[in-house]
């Protein structure tokens, strides 16, 4: 069975002394303890955070590249250096603001691959395109073009996370049936290539604003494992809420 995860994309925001606060008061709360809990900071913070909590760290975005002259990029060996271990690859922001394409996302996934660090694949589709009713083709083309060449073992227990672009930080959250429609065929998709059991070893996640409110209706949902939460991780109260929210 995949693993529940409840993942935090703190964007650009807060200051160190706000993110170490935010840290503290996260790790004060009782937790569940079946839930894996991520949190992505700046990549800025992650050494001082990671000497203030054993809670999991990671970042929004990595290098394709090993090492060299990249002038401001950053590479998965550098990050593995200052405590963090997993990494988010095509959220919506970075493929729209950075212009991170399905070719370009296809190389980050491989070099984590090679190195062996723990990702989290953003997909998901713009409200133009649910508005014409191609939402299933795009998401499938997103995950066909940059993480479906990878081999059976290399797919086995990752993430997905599934996130309406029209739902990012807007307010306007997928419904329950809308999240496990999207959801129910990304586990057909895994399914169709890999076979049974590796669908079921890869935890699909949603994200897009949601709230200690929604939480639960969502994570009832039969092929919802977790969520990737933007706005509402900012605050400890309603992070918290939202992990302990699987039945
Ligand atoms: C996100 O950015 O991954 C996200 C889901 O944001 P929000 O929860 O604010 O919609």
């Amino acid at each position: 069975m995949a693993q529940k995860i409840v993942a935090g994309n703190w964007k650009m925001n807060l200051s160190l002394k706000e993110a170490i606060d935010l840290v503290e008061s996260i790790d004060q709360e009782d937790l569940d303890k079946d839930v894996r809990v991520i949190l992505f900071p700046s990549t800025l913070y992650l050494q001082a955070l990671s000497e203030k909590t054993k809670l999991e760290l990671g970042v929004q975005n990595f290098s394709e590249m090993d090492k060299g002259a990249y002038t401001g990029e950053i590479a998965i060996s550098q990050i593995r250096s200052v405590g963090g271990s997993i990494g988010l690859i095509g959220h919506s922001e970075r493929r729209m603001y950075y212009k991170e394409s399905n070719d370009v996302l296809k190389a980050k996934v491989n070099q984590a691959v090679e190195e062996d660090f723990d990702f989290i694949f953003c997909c998901g589709e713009p409200l133009e395109v649910r508005e014409g009713g191609r939402e299933m083709e795009y998401v499938s083309r997103q995950l066909k073009e940059s993480l479906f060449h990878l081999p059976k073992d290399k797919i086995k227990n990752k993430i997905i996370a599934y996130e309406p672009v029209w739902a990012i930080g807007t307010g306007k959250t997928a419904t329950a049936e809308q999240a496990e429609e999207m959801h129910k065929n990304i586990r057909f998709w895994l399914k169709e290539k890999y076979g049974e059991e590796i669908a079921d070893s890869v935890s699909i996640l949603y994200g897009g604003s949601c709230k200690p409110q929604n939480a639960k209706e969502i994570f009832a949902c039969e092929n919802v494992d977790g969520g990737l939460i933007g706005g509402a991780s900012l605050n400890a109260k309603d992070f918290t809420t939202i992990i302990n929210s699987f039945e």
